[in-house]
């Protein structure tokens, strides 16, 4: 697509408070003003000497040429040789310059905005989409990037020659310049005239463009669906169908952008006539020099082109100056609470839990836990067990803190766990989650995140305890095997055993499970549920368990609905007291056995 068509901006493209995020953003650029300020002195020297050029030409032609001194103009020649070479390496200079500075500040921000990520809590991340924040450390630091490199010196440079072009015509030739100047409105008008249209018709592209795009990331993700439905045809129908509303808006966005060069040409053409009709009329009289005419013509063409410039970089910029307000946004978020003052290290536990009358709410709505105590004594396994929604994940949550209960106290081996080092505290847990992330790198490495310095054959170790050893081996490149981030490559049950293997490594004092709820197959399921029993082995385990097997096994039940407990006790207890528990037995648990 043209430069030339002026983006419409979205309510996302326009920034808030535009006068604090240039400030802060200057704060950033400052940590290199030197070097900026030497930016700003090579555009002076580069503004100055194009304005410097053709008025030596004017004066060439009035002075030496008209005279025919021939020495005179040899010396304004080699004058004119050096006002160009100074021109060129100061361009060269400020640009390269420039580059560092932008790259050195995005550099910055890039390094601000990924460090203030890690500090950020686990709420933060719960109320933002992933895509979103993606698309700050990504696009919006590249428009800052790109906006820094051109446009700094582009603006300076075009205010700079447009004061000096007008000042000197000014001074030249008052009227001549006035007679000039009425070609601007007309610029103005016709600028306007056309960008209006591409505005629209460059809203429409970016529309389409991007329904475009979203059918295909979709139909490429969801390529087996379409194939196992037969869906080809419909797919290619409505493909198609996009792609010809795409080609109707980008041809006419095209076709009326491409009319600002042209118009901006006519213009020029137009302006150029005038500065020779009524220059010439003007020399007649001698009112002017031939010189003039020559400077002004040149002129002309040289404030006509920043106005341009201006016009094309004022939404660009504006993007920029949103993307980076954005940015600052992430890194005013206030981080994840520090720890308390006196709060400690723990080293050794024992792995004793207690949760005394502990609510919590995650938002300012309704209560997820009301008044929950209960207690585990080290190497216990607790099953958390109740309807979707009651509360069992929250209770993990409060216990690793990735939330603070509001109300209550939770304490590990008698202790407050707000007194103690939230990465302390999580170093003595472990978890095996439903999903588990696996890491764009090896089984090895995948497995050894559990402890990072665990030696090759302690992971291979933890990795046999897992049951997961056969699997590996099998696979092409065995522990060098690279996994994909997506976890394709390997089933639901092999990626299971890997998350064992990795808490196995991690040796945790408490260990918390989420059992998956989805079905695998049953040899990997008894495979699985051989190594958890491994795994679980004298150590405290809390599981949100959805299999009746893990809950049998279960030293202690902690039925959960609506944020409270309302049963607890052993499998047979529960069952005798025919509660709730009783009717879940029935209706669920039975069929998962
Ligand atoms: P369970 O694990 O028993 O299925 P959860 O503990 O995940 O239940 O959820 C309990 C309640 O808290 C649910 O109503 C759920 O919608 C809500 N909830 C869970 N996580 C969040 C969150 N991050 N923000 C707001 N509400 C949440």
């Amino acid at each position: 697509m043209s430069r030339h068509i002026r983006k419409k901006l979205g309510e996302k493209d326009k920034a808030k408070d535009v006068k604090g995020t240039l400030r802060r953003l200057w704060d950033y650029l400052s940590n290199r003003k030197g070097i900026l300020y030497l930016v700003i002195l090579m555009v002076i020297i580069s503004s100055g000497a194009a304005l410097l050029g053709p008025f030596l030409v004017g004066k060439a032609i009035d002075e030496y040429i008209v005279t025919k001194n021939t020495s005179g103009l040899l010396e304004l020649i080699i004058a004119l040789i050096v006002v160009y070479i100074f021109h060129s390496l100061s361009v060269w200079f400020q640009n390269f310059w420039m580059i560092g500075v932008a790259q050195d500040t995005v550099y910055r921000l890039r390094r601000d905005l990924f460090h203030q990520l890690h500090l950020l809590s686990i709420p933060f991340f719960d109320k933002r989409k992933h895509g979103e924040l993606m698309s700050r450390v990504t696009n919006d630091i590249d428009n800052v990037s790109n906006t820094l490199n051109s446009s700094f010196i582009q603006i300076i440079a075009s205010i700079l020659t447009l004061v000096g072009t007008v000042s000197i015509m000014l001074w030249l030739s008052p009227l001549l310049t006035l007679i000039t100047l009425t070609i601007v409105p007309l610029m103005v008008l016709g600028m306007k005239w056309i960008t209006k249209r591409t505005g629209r018709l460059f809203k429409e592209y970016q529309q389409n463009i991007g329904e475009l795009n979203g059918y295909i990331e979709e139909t490429i993700s969801g390529h087996s669906i379409i194939k196992t439905f037969s869906r080809e045809e419909t797919a290619m129908k409505d493909f198609d169908g996009k792609n010809r509303r795409l080609r109707t808006s980008a041809y006419w966005a095209d076709t009326y952008s491409g009319f600002i060069p042209k118009l901006m040409n006519v213009l020029n053409n137009l302006s150029f006539a005038i500065i020779a009709g009524v220059g010439g009329i003007f020399v007649l009289n001698d009112m002017i020099t031939i010189g003039v005419i020559v400077i002004f013509a040149e002129y002309s063409r040289q404030f006509t082109r920043p106005l341009n410039e201006l016009a094309n970089q004022y939404n660009t910029m504006l993007s920029a100056i949103a993307g980076a307000e954005r940015v600052f946004q992430i890194l005013d978020e206030e981080e994840e609470a520090k720890d308390e003052k006196h709060a400690v290290e723990i080293d050794e536990i024992r792995g004793e839990v207690d949760f005394q009358n502990v609510s919590f709410s995650y938002g300012k709505e309704a209560q997820t836990l009301v008044d929950v105590s209960f207690s585990i004594t080290p190497g216990e396994t607790v099953a958390l067990v109740g309807p979707t929604g009651a509360g069992k994940t929250t209770i993990t949550n409060l216990l690793t803190r990735f939330y603070e209960h509001d109300k209550g106290m939770v304490l590990i081996d008698h202790q407050d766990i707000r007194s103690i080092k939230r990465n302390s505290l999580r170093q003595q847990m472990g978890f095996v989650l439903q999903d588990s992330f696996l890491f764009q790198e090896t089984i090895l490495e995948n497995i050894r995140y559990g402890r990072l310095d665990a030696s090759d054959e302690e992971v291979i170790e933890a990795a046999k305890l897992a049951n997961a050893h056969s699997f590996i081996e099998k696979m092409p490149e065995g522990y060098a095997t690279l996994l994909r981030q997506d976890g394709s490559g390997i089933s639901q049950g092999q990626k299971q055993l890997l998350s064992i293997a990795r808490a196995i490594l991690s040796n945790p004092s408490i260990l918390i499970l989420d059992e998956a709820t989805s079905s695998i197959d049953t040899i990997t399921e008894l495979k699985i549920q051989e190594a958890l029993k491994r795994l679980m082995e004298g150590r405290t385990s809390i599981v949100v368990a959805h299999r009746l097997n893990t809950i049998l096994q279960a030293d202690q039940i902690l039925v959960l609905d609506g944020g409270e407990i309302i049963e607890s006790g052993t499998h047979e207890q529960l069952l005798e007291k025919q509660g709730f528990y009783h009717g879940l037995y029935q209706s669920q648990l039975k069929a998962s056995s």
